[in-house]
């Protein structure tokens, strides 16, 4: 899935990639997916972004915006798949889902993998959209030690769910997927089941450095090695804990890795430095 790393990175490519060229036409691919939601019509897509220029390209925690005209944008969001773009003359992939055509005869594919929603909206509407801008970004100026503190209080199901269903499924903090929080938990040595009201001040003080460094980590590398940039290169980032290293040792102490499974999902986790 992308996570905000991979997102930061797409819609930078986006921005200075796209950015002046006009929309030709939009279509679907030969591929259905039915978790991937548009919020209209493939023809209404068409009928409303053809002759639009692409005005720009940013990314909200895990979602990217591409900006169409003065007055709508694209809203990638909570996806996982490759959003590819190709230059004239390069061959699309030979399957895909979504698909956006440049008069300058290059082209832009999305291939959908888990599940997702493209939206076309007006720029109004994600302001008033109720799913839009929810969460603070993690390397956000309002992201602050405090910040976080109050938000691990507020969360309303801290003393039920372990420490990554906050992280990963609360809707406080909007960039962090099941990926990066593995890295996260085991730089703060936490264990995913951890409570909330467990922590010390301490031990959240360190899990909001671990969530910022980790983040601006793997944004200063393009994204993690598992995903592909707009032009189809993995990213820099390898995971520390990951199903790539499960049962081998720990960096820190050489416990071998373990993998759990915990609120809907696998976690990798060291199970001497993590407690
Ligand atoms: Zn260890």
């Amino acid at each position: 899935m992308i996570e905000m790393p991979e997102a930061v990175t797409i819609s930078g490519q986006m921005q200075e990639t796209l950015t002046g060229k006009t929309m030709l036409h939009f279509s679907r691919g030969q591929l259905v997916h039915k978790f991937l939601w548009l919020s209209k019509t493939a023809e209404e897509y068409d009928a409303i972004l053809s002759g639009k220029q692409i005005t720009g390209a940013s990314s909200y925690g895990r979602s990217i915006y591409l900006y169409m005209g003065e007055e709508h944008l694209l809203w990638f969001g909570e996806l996982g798949g490759r959003i590819l773009y190709h230059p004239q003359g390069q061959p699309l992939p030979v399957k895909y889902h979504l698909r956006w055509d440049f008069t300058d005869d290059s082209s832009m594919t999305f291939n959908l993998q888990m599940w997702g929603f493209v939206s076309l909206l007006e720029r109004s509407e994600l302001a008033k959209h109720p799913y839009a801008e929810v969460g603070i970004p993690p390397l956000s100026d309002r992201f602050t030690p405090e910040r976080f503190d109050q938000l691990l209080e507020e969360y309303p199901e801290k003393t039920k769910k372990g420490i990554k269903g906050f992280l990963v499924t609360s809707k406080h903090i909007n960039g962090i997927g099941n990926s990066y929080l593995q890295d996260i938990l085991f730089r703060a040595k936490l264990h995913p089941t951890r409570k909330i009201p467990t922590l010390s001040s301490n031990e959240r003080f360190k899990l909001h450095a671990a969530i910022q460094n980790t983040m601006a980590e793997a944004i200063k590398l393009g994204g993690r090695e598992d995903e592909r940039d707009l032009f189809d290169h993995p990213g820099g980032y390898t995971r520390l804990m990951s199903n790539q290293t499960v049962g081998q040792p720990c960096p820190d102490c050489g416990t071998l890795i373990q993998k759990i499974s915990y609120l809907g999902g696998a976690c990798y986790l060291c199970p001497t430095c993590q407690v």
